[in-house]
């Protein structure tokens, strides 16, 4: 089993409840579903098909719901696409039109208002680059920089105009309405520039809803905004696609790895995304390029690892989850040889009590060489911040609650497992060694730490450490040599 999470998003390629089957057997953690394509029923559907693969398998692999944002986009062309070149004119404009050579019209038809002469237009993720010549009441008259194919729905960026718009656009408040009311494990959402657009999304949220939210880092607002955003998120998401084309290309790299360092010192888990093995969306292998991406991503600290069109409309979905569980392997043989612990800073957020057991676990762990670390869990704050402090060893998540084991699916280490908890701390560690037998995770006479509450049913009461080995329930107790 490995440590680094894989997120796989669902799409036609792999929506059916076959490939749902074979992704999961394949070792995908969580599910994405993408809602910048589809219909709202579509993706309830492939909710529910999911939900009930997971429960006929047992498992607690997590649903995670993307948000679209407000990404711009090309309106239908006519014959779905048309050449340009360079010093070609490009009208873009302020109305709904087919688009034809040289002109087309987008899904927000006024923004050409807060575009100036001068400002860069990319289009299809920055492989087509146009600038703007001329602005007119009715359209932008932009000129070809770098040629290339326009295409229907493909993405526009302006990474030099200051566009006035909410990261939560209406139809975003309609899904991550349903998301919520329907139990989503994970919400994330794009285009995020500051942590206000965090917390109104927060603030939709109904009474009791304890939806985790991942920002997806992807504009150079947020990049301006990062610390803050950490703060006020749950998860971080390094959306290279559109980063890479709201920033310099080549900045990509430093950003990911300062991302991933300030996540690892808040304590939070870190998703790196996009383009992880893309040649492998027409091709069964992956690139020695891709595969040293990927690799280096988890030395830097990123808890899960995530697929998009390798998964999506790929046409070896499956081979690309056993390309990453493969990297993954190799790259955390290494990190277990070197053995290193990591430290989390994040007493700003939560209690210090919860740090400091995080902390004290990971060199009692270490120093005793323990199999295993036995993590009795809440909401799942515990956890979090123990997997960030990489053990180096697997972190046996327990809680009677299912939705809080989904939760844990998404953090690097933790292996998920539904369990009560009972009141006596002999009854309780009876159950975690049958557990632990029965799931062959560990044998008689193995040391393990157990990390549990002694008042139960509070969130924040994690304050006991246990050193155990474990037993035979009906047979003799081992004891400490
Ligand atoms: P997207 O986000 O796939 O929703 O665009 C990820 C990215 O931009 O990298
Ligand atoms: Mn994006």
């Amino acid at each position: 089993m490995n440590q680094t999470k894989i997120i796989a998003t669902i799409g036609p390629a792999t929506d059916s409840e076959e490939a749902l089957t074979s992704l999961l057997d394949a070792g995908v953690d969580i599910f994405r579903q993408n809602f910048s394509h589809g219909t709202l029923e579509q993706h309830a559907e492939v909710f529910q098909r999911i939900r009930k693969i997971c429960q006929k398998k047992s498992s607690h692999a997590a649903i995670m719901v993307d948000l679209c944002g407000p990404k711009i986009r090309v309106d239908e062309v006519e014959g779905g696409s048309f050449p340009i070149k360079v010093g070609d004119h490009l009208d873009i404009l302020a109305e709904h039109v087919k688009g034809t050579p040289g002109r087309i019209s987008t899904n927000r038809p006024a923004l050409i208002k807060e575009v100036s002469e001068g400002n860069r237009i990319l289009i299809d993720d920055g492989s087509v680059l146009t600038r703007v010549v001329e602005k007119h009441e009715t359209h932008l008259r932009c000129i070809c920089e770098v040629g290339g194919h326009i295409a229907t729905r493909k993405g526009l960026n302006f990474p030099d105009s200051n566009l006035v718009m909410s990261a939560l656009t209406e139809d975003d408040k309609i899904n991550a309405t349903w998301a919520f009311t329907n139990g989503a494990d994970y919400v994330a959402m794009s285009f995020v520039r500051s942590a206000a657009d965090l917390r109104e999304l927060r603030d939709m949220m109904p009474l009791n809803c304890e939806c985790p939210l991942v920002a997806k880092i992807e504009t150079s607002h947020a990049i301006q905004h990062l610390d803050g955003i950490i703060e006020a998120s749950d998860v971080v998401l390094v959306a290279r696609g559109d980063l890479g084309v709201e920033m310099d290309l080549a900045q990509v790299p430093i950003l990911q790895k300062d991302i991933l360092r300030r996540c690892q010192l808040a304590g939070k888990p870190a998703i790196t995304a996009t383009q992880m093995l893309q040649s492998m969306v027409n091709q069964p292998t992956a690139t020695r390029a891709e595969v040293s991406d990927v690799a280096n991503a988890i030395l830097d600290h990123s808890d899960c690892v995530m697929l998009s069109a390798e998964t999506s409309v790929g046409k070896f979905p499956i081979e690309s989850i056993k390309m990453m569980s493969r990297i993954a392997k190799q790259t955390e043989t290494l990190l277990k040889q070197k053995g290193e612990t990591a430290r989390v800073n994040a007493a700003s957020t939560l209690r210090l009590v919860t740090t400091a057991v995080a902390h004290s676990t990971a060199m009692l762990a270490n120093e005793l060489n323990a199999k295993l670390v036995v993590l009795w869990t809440q909401v799942g704050n515990t956890a979090r911040l123990l997997s960030k402090c990489r053990l180096n060893r697997p972190i046996v998540g327990l809680s009677p609650d299912q939705a809080v084991c989904r939760r844990m699916s998404m953090f690097f280490g933790v292996v998920p497992v539904q369990m009560e908890r009972k009141p006596r701390t002999l009854d309780m560690i009876n159950d975690v060694d049958t557990m632990l037998l029965q799931k062959n995770l560990a044998e008689v006479g193995d040391l393990i730490v157990v990390v549990a509450g002694t008042r139960l049913e509070q969130a924040g009461s994690t304050n006991a450490l246990l050193i155990h080995l474990v037993s035979d329930p009906q047979g003799h107790s081992p004891a400490f040599t």
